[in-house]
């Protein structure tokens, strides 16, 4: 049996930060889950020095191990040569040292990235991209962002935001208005955060609509998914139209980027039934030189777990 790497990676979320040891296989030996600050609006440096510590918490509790390294995926823009995470959000971009921190913990080399970056090297590894030197991978959930190998190189950009297909405009017929101040982007209609604004505006016209809206918690994707395939005229609007914008974005990525396979991942796709829908409304001409555009195959529960090893491991 070939020897096996392992690394020590986290992955920050929006609810948690899963600290694990992964070998290069993907086989997560042990992981643990802390709270995850990104919500609670803090700045880089107060939450890589609360990364830190838990990773020196999880270290009391399960010793490296044999691990050689850790790898980190984080939201935002990070430049993972120089170990930097520069930004969050738009407002929040302090930058913070990253890699170097961690490295503080437990003396090992780290190495850092986006998170959707770290997911697209699962993939490259583990899914639907082994052994593709040109695979795109979409995630469609809460918000709408891509990862991209293109000639075998993870592609960044110069600013490090490359891959933020959401502000793709799939719709400009002038309709659906974005918060980044575009019209008919892409996140703004097929998102999971898209959708419940629009559910939101649109219901006070389907007075017969029978979804409920929340007051205090966004619209579930799953709802207004249900609804539609009961016959629900403003759910059904609101899944055509996602299925629409979601199949325009994927033929716009093919026709710039000319990938062998597209993979998508997140809570939109992750229902059989938009998956199907919007595979559905793909052109065979958009879509011709792409072998497949896939559902991944990978747990989304250890994904980016398994996708910040692999990051650690510097597997492009
Ligand atoms: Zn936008």
């Amino acid at each position: 049996m070939a020897s096996q790497n392992k690394c020590i990676a986290l992955d920050l979320g929006g609810t948690k930060l899963l600290i694990g040891i992964v070998t290069d296989a993907g086989e997560i030996l042990e992981s643990r889950s802390y709270p995850s600050p990104l919500a609670g609006g803090g700045q880089q440096t107060e939450i890589a020095a609360y990364m830190r510590s838990c990773l020196r918490d999880f270290l009391s509790g399960h010793p490296a191990n044999g691990a050689g390294c850790i790898g980190a995926g984080v939201v935002g823009r990070v430049d993972g040569a120089r170990g930097l995470w520069l930004e969050i959000e738009p407002g929040r971009c302090e930058t913070v040292e990253l890699a170097r921190f961690l490295e503080d913990a437990c003396g090992l080399p780290c190495r850092v990235d986006n998170d959707v970056r770290c997911a697209l090297r699962a993939e490259r590894a583990l899914g639907h991209g082994k052994g593709l030197d040109d695979f795109i991978y979409i995630n469609i959930g809460t918000g709408i962002a891509s990862a991209i190998v293109s000639g075998g190189r993870v592609i960044t950009g110069g600013s490090f935001n490359a891959g933020e297909t959401g502000h793709i405009a799939v719709d400009i017929s002038g309709g659906v208005q974005c918060p980044c101040g575009r019209k008919g982007c892409a996140e703004a209609i097929a998102s999971g955060s898209g959708l419940n604004r629009r559910a939101r505006e649109l219901r006070p016209q389907y007075p017969n609509s029978r979804l409920e809206i929340p007051k205090e918690a966004p619209c579930r994707a799953q709802d207004i998914f249900r609804l539609a395939r009961e016959g629900d005229a403003l759910c059904a609007r609101l899944a055509q139209d996602a299925q629409r914008a979601a199949a325009a974005l994927i033929e716009n990525l093919a026709w710039t980027l000319d990938p062998k396979a597209i993979v998508l991942g997140g809570g939109i796709v992750a229902e059989p039934w938009m998956y199907a829908e919007i595979i559905k409304r793909l052109s065979k001409n958009s879509m011709r030189f792409t072998t497949g555009v896939y559902l991944t195959s990978l747990d989304p529960r250890c994904a980016g777990l398994i996708g910040a090893a692999m990051c650690g491991f510097d597997l492009p």
